[in-house]
Formats: C-alpha cells, structure tokens, sequence
C-alpha cells in the first residue's frame, strides 16, 4: 500500500473555553442537541468525553452558509473540558491536544479573570480560536429565532434590540483588543489569521450556532489541513482525560486518541504517577446510543478507534494512569523505545507545569 492510500484527513478537535457560567456547557449541549435532532442526515457518533459532528450534520445545521463541496475534513470533534485547568494539562505531543478552541464570553459580562486565563492559554500554545458571545437572547425585547443564522436573527429584532447587542459585542471586541487581539463580529473578518471572529450565539435558542459550525468548519479546513493527515493504520497515539473506576472494569482511562488507531488487544504504554504503564487493552468501551439506554450496560464495546475520537479503555494496572498524560500504542518497535517516549513526555509536561507556578 503506498504512503498515498494509507494517509487521510482526521477530524480536528475542539475546545470549549471560558469564565465559569458563561455557558460553555449549556453551548455543547445545544450543539450536540441540535446535531442529534438534524441525525438524519449523518447520525453523529458517541464518544467518552467527546463527540463527533460530521460534516454532513453540520452541512444540515448550517443551511445556505456552508458548502459541503467546499470541506474536505471529516467533521468536528468536541472534546468535553469542564475547566480551563484540564484544557491546560491536555496535551498531544507536546502541543495543545485541541487543535482549534471556542472561547465563550457572556455577551452581558464582557471579560472576566478565567476569560483572561483562557486567552493566555490560547496564546501560549498558539491555539486558534472563535469567541463565542453567548447568552444574545438576554438582549431586552430579543425576538428569538429557534436556531437561525444569526444575521436572520438579527433582521428579525428592533433596531433598539439590534443596537444593544451590537452595544455589548463591540465592548468584547474592545476587551480583545485590550489583550492585544484585533477582532471583529466575524462576517467582517477577511483573514481569520490576523483577526478573532466573534460570533453572536444563543446556547438557549442555538441562535447563531450554524454560524459557529461553519467558522469553525472554515478555519479547520484553511489553516489546520495539512496537521489533519494522518496515518489512520498507524500506531495510536492519544491524551488521557480522565480516570475513572468502572463497575465490572476496575480503573479505567477516558482518552482522547489524536493520531492513528487504537485497537483491542494492543499493548498501550501509559503516563503514571511514577513509572508509565505498560499494558495491555482488554476492552474498547463506548457509550450505547440514546435508544438503547434502557439496556443494564452502559457501554458497548468497539473493535477499534481511529483518530480523531474519544474512548474509554479497560485494561489492568491503570490505578495510576495519570490526567493529561500521554497513550502510546507498542506496534512494530520495541516496548522499551515507547516508554522512553512516555518518559521524556512527562517530564515536559513536568517543566510547564512547574513553570505555570
Ligand atoms: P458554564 O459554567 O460555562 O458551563 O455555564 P453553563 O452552561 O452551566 O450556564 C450557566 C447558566 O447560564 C445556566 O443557568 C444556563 O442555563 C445559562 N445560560 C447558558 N447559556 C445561555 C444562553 O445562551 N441564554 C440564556 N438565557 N441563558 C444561558
């Protein structure tokens, strides 16, 4: 098989970001509501910790503003990062696992101390990112449009409406710049690599959520392709998320896997508190989808995974397996070169987090 045929394009993964209550989980919760709603057309995947919007979903959801004939990534994957400290500590490869990030911002509040630390986030590892100006539908005498693009949402307010959001999302557009980010509302945006987009949004009404898909459909395809080709038959490479002890499983790690594909049965080398882990996977698990949840199990377990996805993964001696820390599959190269690899990983991890005090 040539490098050609093995070689596609994964799914880029994206953060959710920003000061608490300001809607970053009611925004995932949406998205991933109204992409189960459109699931006639691409049923979108469960993952652990993450979920998977197809393009042909977010083509749907989007309406006029996206072309599919214009995409060629897969779709999007939304990895679930309750807090700014686990966004911190995921990583891939020395990297930030999120290859492009959201950062939500409460269109009433403006920026607040954990805003600031996202952003300082975003910049230290060069993360791309949209902001999300949530909560639009607080704008006194708002009109709500289930689910529209925000500009037709806008045709539908008061000029009074209209004028006091414009009001609130030019003082977030003057708070990046404070911060030394030009943005602007992002139908304005020429170059999403020198400017922020800013998206009106309503994680209540989903107003304005086709506009954020398709932003970050746009900026994943123009800047973020050539990172998205992967060796899918290669040896897996992932972050885990969490730990977590699972009835009938014992300990067990919710991963992200970024790079190639991760299979039942391999051995894996893991980050621990003292020594990586070597290990061998005894079950791939995956939550059941909506309707077979009645059903005792919660998961179903899978064959495989292929980057990009969110997983969970049963295997013994994974007490110790740390948050943050890097999964390595052992094929075609000796166990003690991977764990090497894990090692010298850690310690990076180490160094940054000693130096973030
Ligand atoms: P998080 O802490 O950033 O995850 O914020 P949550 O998603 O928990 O939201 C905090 C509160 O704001 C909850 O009471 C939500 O119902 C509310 N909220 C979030 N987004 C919106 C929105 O777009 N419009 C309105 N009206 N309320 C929202």
């Amino acid at each position: 098989m040539t490098q050609d045929t093995r070689t596609t394009l994964r799914t880029p993964i994206v953060a959710v970001l920003g000061h608490v209550d300001h809607g970053k989980t009611s925004l995932l919760d949406k998205i991933r509501g109204s992409a189960v709603s459109e699931g006639e057309a691409g049923a979108i995947t469960q993952h652990i910790g993450a979920t998977d919007i197809p393009l042909e979903t977010i083509s749907t959801m989007a309406g006029e503003l996206v072309d599919p004939d214009d995409f060629d990534l897969p779709g999007l994957l939304f990895i679930d990062t309750p807090g700014h400290h686990s966004f911190s500590t995921l990583r891939a490869r020395g990297g930030a696992l999120a290859d492009i990030a959201v950062l939500v911002v409460d269109v009433n509040d403006g920026f607040q101390p954990q805003t600031e630390e996202a952003i300082d986030i975003l910049r230290r590892t060069g993360t791309p990112f949209v902001v999300a100006a949530n909560k639009a539908d607080t704008t006194p005498g708002w009109n709500p449009q289930e689910g529209e693009p925000i500009q037709r949402s806008l045709a539908a307010q008061s000029d009074r409406a209209e004028s006091m959001l414009n009001e609130n999302l030019y003082e977030i557009i003057g708070q990046l710049s404070d911060v030394g980010f030009s943005a602007d509302l992002y139908w304005r945006v020429q170059d999403f690599q020198k400017n922020i987009g800013v998206v009106p949004v309503s994680a209540m009404t989903a107003e304005g959520i086709p506009d954020l898909l398709t932003v970050l459909m746009g900026l994943s395809q123009r800047f973020m392709r050539e990172e998205m080709a992967i060796d899918v038959h290669g040896p897996g490479e992932g972050t885990v998320l969490e730990v977590k002890d699972e009835r009938g499983f014992g300990a067990t790690v919710d991963a992200v896997i970024y790079d190639g594909v991760l299979r039942n049965g391999d051995t894996v080398v893991i980050g621990g508190q003292n020594e990586p882990i070597v290990t061998e996977v005894r079950a791939l698990l995956r939550p059941r989808p909506l309707a077979e949840i009645r059903t005792e199990k919660k998961f179903e377990k899978v064959a495989e995974v292929t980057a990009a996805a969110g997983v969970k993964i049963a295997a013994p001696d994974l007490d110790d397996a740390m948050a943050g820390a890097p999964i390595r599959v052992v094929r075609d190269r000796p166990v003690e070169d991977v764990v090497a690899e894990v090692k010298a990983e850690l310690a990076e991890i180490e160094v940054e987090t000693a130096e973030d005090g």
